[in-house]
């Protein structure tokens, strides 16, 4: 092993990659039973993903009108346009209520009610006020809450390392190998239980609500080690991104009574929705609002409609979406008191991702073979419990809850079981990816090839899909990995050195955009969030199935899993809203 053992080598029972709410909720239960825990974040914690989140957090609590976790469920269900599997959501919509109280205890400042118990608010979807929520700030306030239980129970933190390679031999997580952003060098974690609870991946695309960091480095991670990635043609496009930057104004801002109009000043919604209105689910939502567009209506016929506040009041404003008020501001110059804020719909949300049982055991077919060690949670994995579309506050919900279910689990595998041998060389395949960068012989910058991504995803992968488009993207993508090959990084240094680490990013941008696009061209259906306008409608007969996907010799190979359907009353119907 060529490496400073003491310094780079670190053996930990339960190793985490992902400081966002899943991750540091599994650390936070493995280092309450007594194991060791370690963080790793290529982030500072309370700068991932999570903490930008802001409408709310989703449970059946009833206290604001009524509700019950089998009205969740069916919700649940019927926004994932029938692809979710049952047995996962019920498991959810039971579980989420205990969730939300341990925040509470943990001293989460959930916003109130007038007789003090936890407030909730409509969202898109939810037939009952479900939102459990903190302002517009919800993600923010969890995210820190959670770092400081953690901190607590003394989680070891690695925080701004970079994951680069997973230690996985014979079916079995050993480990893995990540890179020290600030100082440089390769560290070894050998570990008995891994897991993955590396967020969303809206950075593939050019108008995106995520954050810098969401890259998709560990569904990249997946796909290199020879593992499936599921159903990752459904990504979700959110309805209210701000005009050209994509940043996202939360639903709650709908949630309060906000609306959504054309350029006649019309609420279109009524036209496509008429129950919901601007509270119907975000994939119709944003489809509704793509179409306007398309045929004239934006906002003196351009590509942007209005989110219009005004009819709320400026205390309602400032005092329940002070975020939103600054956001409009800040960026666009729209004082959203006095005017309507231009918006278009943007990347959001990945439905896809790592496979995983209701254990949340990564599984590496679709008889559900079990990986051993190895553990997902939160927007990288999918259980599946969105399905084909994701309802508002069911996110921070599924990465809290089955963050808690890995961290119970992994506690209980790394007691059963020793620490597994490394494989031989387990620095090898991340030192060569560094190695390859610095010595290629190329001249192609990885900033170029990420632009072009991303603006071409914007382009051909959005609300709208048909195969034409598609095939272009798969074509732009294969030319860009042939030009990956080719990237070389200058900069040679160790400490912070940020070209190398986004010319590694962008090898997984690159390498899971292609398994979106395939997955994609082979569903010949429309459902949820994967609209095509050759194929418009939904098809059960073929395609009430999960895609599982592979990388093998270069070519993405697919495979079909069943979806779990439990109840009568839940069998797939039309979805009306
Ligand atoms: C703007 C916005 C608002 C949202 N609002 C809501 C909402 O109101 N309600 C709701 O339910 N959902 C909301 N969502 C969705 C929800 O916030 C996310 O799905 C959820 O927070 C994801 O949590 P996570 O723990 O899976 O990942 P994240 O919080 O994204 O964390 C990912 C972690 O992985 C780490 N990481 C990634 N790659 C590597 C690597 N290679 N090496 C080391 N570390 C790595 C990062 O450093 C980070 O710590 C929102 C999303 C966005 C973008």
């Amino acid at each position: 092993m060529k490496i400073d053992e003491a310094r780079n080598y670190h053996k930990i029972d339960a190793v985490i990659v992902g400081a966002g709410l899943a991750g540091l909720r599994a650390a936070l239960e493995v280092a309450k039973s007594g194991l060791s825990a370690s963080v790793i974040s290529k982030v500072y914690p309370t700068r991932s993903h999570s903490g930008g989140a802001q409408g709310g957090i989703a449970a059946a609590l009833a206290n604001v009108g009524e509700d019950s976790p089998q009205l969740h469920m069916f919700d649940t269900i019927k926004g994932s346009d029938y692809l979710a599997d049952q047995d996962i959501i019920e498991l959810f919509v039971n579980e989420a209520i205990k969730t939300v109280y341990e925040f509470e205890h943990m001293g989460v400042p959930f916003s109130r009610t007038e007789d003090g118990r936890i407030n909730q608010r409509d969202f898109g979807g939810h037939s009952s006020p479900r939102a459990c929520f903190a302002q517009d700030v919800t993600g923010h306030v969890l995210l820190h809450t959670l770092y400081e239980q953690c901190l607590k129970h003394n989680v070891l933190f690695f925080n701004e390392f970079q994951v680069l390679s997973l230690l996985i031999e014979n079916d079995v997580a050993r480990g893995l190998v990540a890179w020290d952003i600030r100082q440089g060098g390769l560290h070894i974690f050998h570990a008995r239980a891994v897991l993955l609870a590396t967020g969303g991946y809206g950075r593939a695309w050019k108008v995106t609500s995520n954050a810098h960091a969401n890259t998709g480095d560990g569904v990249g991670l997946v796909l290199e080690a020879g593992l499936p990635l599921e159903d990752m043609e459904f990504v979700q496009f959110h309805p209210t991104g701000l005009y050209k930057h994509g940043i996202l104004l939360s639903e709650a801002a709908r949630g309060e009574g906000a609306y959504i109009i054309n350029d006649q000043g019309e609420r279109f919604m009524k036209k496509y929705a008429a129950a919901k209105m601007e509270l119907a689910p975000r994939d119709i939502v944003s489809r509704s609002e793509q179409t306007e567009i398309n045929e004239g209506r934006g906002i003196g016929g351009k590509d942007y409609v209005y989110l219009d506040l005004r009819h709320l009041g400026k205390e309602k404003i400032l005092q329940r979406l002070p975020q939103i008020y600054d956001l409009a501001l800040n960026y666009l110059k729209v004082d959203a008191i006095k005017d309507a804020v231009p918006i278009q719909p943007t990347a959001h949300y990945s439905m896809g991702g790592i496979p995983a049982n209701a254990h949340t055991e990564v599984i590496r077919d679709a008889k559900g073979t079990v990986v051993r060690g190895l553990y997902t949670a939160g927007e990288a994995s999918c259980l599946s419990l969105h399905g084909a579309n994701r309802l508002g506050c069911n996110s921070l919900q599924d990465a809290a809850t089955f963050g808690r279910i890995a961290g119970i689990r992994m506690g209980e595998f790394c007691r059963e079981n020793a620490y597994n041998d490394l494989p031989a060389e387990p620095l090898a395949k991340a030192q060569a990816k560094i190695d390859r960068l610095w010595q290629a012989p190329g001249k192609e910058k990885h900033a170029d090839i990420r632009e072009e991504l991303q603006v071409n995803m914007t382009k051909y992968m959005g609300v709208f899909r048909c195969e034409s488009e598609m095939l272009k993207m798969k074509a732009i993508i294969k030319e860009l990995q042939e030009r990956y090959r080719r990237v070389a990084v200058d900069d040679h240094g160790a400490a912070f050195n940020l070209d190398l680490i986004e010319a590694l990013e962008l090898e997984n941008l690159l390498s899971f955009s292609e398994v979106i696009v395939e997955g994609a061209l082979a569903r010949k259906e429309s459902r949820g969030a994967h609209f095509r306008t050759d194929f418009p409608k939904r098809d059960d007969g073929q395609w009430l199935k999960h895609t599982l996907a592979w990388r093998r010799d270069g070519k993405i190979v697919l495979d079909f899993g069943k979806v779990v359907v439990i109840y009568p009353q839940y069998q797939p119907q039309e979805r009306k809203y």
